[in-house]
């Protein structure tokens, strides 16, 4: 089978790298061995590999083949002086963060300074909206806890804790 032009086959889709064409490497070293020497013909291809490499972090690099059959290939020598020229690519999928949950003020500020007053005859700085607000989300965090361990998805008034 003549294969006059083909430099090696794509890692991935097994389909001929032509010799003087450009190809991407992986950028983890462990990939990049001699023995191993994965190859693949575009970054899609490279791509594929990755579910089962577990790389922490990767990158496809770009290749270009030799002229030569036997040959390995090198960097493109353009790319040289301003650094190798890189595809960031996702690596495994970065772990999902909590979705943040909103923090605004819970309480009506004019109820809650009429409630100081009358109580205490103070005034009431907005400082302590958002604290008061946290203590009204720690008490629905609980009442939530409770409706689950019951089965619902309707917290009720029983669900939530009495004041401390
Ligand atoms: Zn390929
Ligand atoms: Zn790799």
């Amino acid at each position: 089978m003549a294969e006059s032009g083909t430099w090696r086959r794509c890692s991935a889709c097994k389909k001929p790298i032509a010799l003087g064409a450009t190809y991407w490497v992986c950028s983890v070293s462990t990939c990049n061995r001699k023995r191993t020497g994965l190859a693949f013909c575009t970054v899609s291809c490279w791509e594929v590999h990755l579910p089962g490499a577990n790389h922490r972090e990767a990158w496809a690099l770009e290749r270009t083949a030799p002229l030569t059959p036997g040959e390995e290939g090198a960097a493109p020598a353009a790319a040289e002086s301003n650094g190798p020229r890189r595809r960031l690519v996702r690596g495994p999928a970065p772990a999902p963060a909590e979705p943040a949950l909103p923090r605004d003020v819970l309480v009506v500020a004019s109820r809650l300074k009429d409630y100081v007053r009358a109580a205490a005859g103070y005034n009431t700085s907005d400082g302590v909206l958002q604290p008061l607000s946290d203590i009204i989300r720690a008490a629905c965090d609980e009442a939530i806890r409770n409706a689950r361990s019951e089965g619902r998805r309707t917290l009720l008034e029983r669900d939530v804790p009495p004041p401390r």
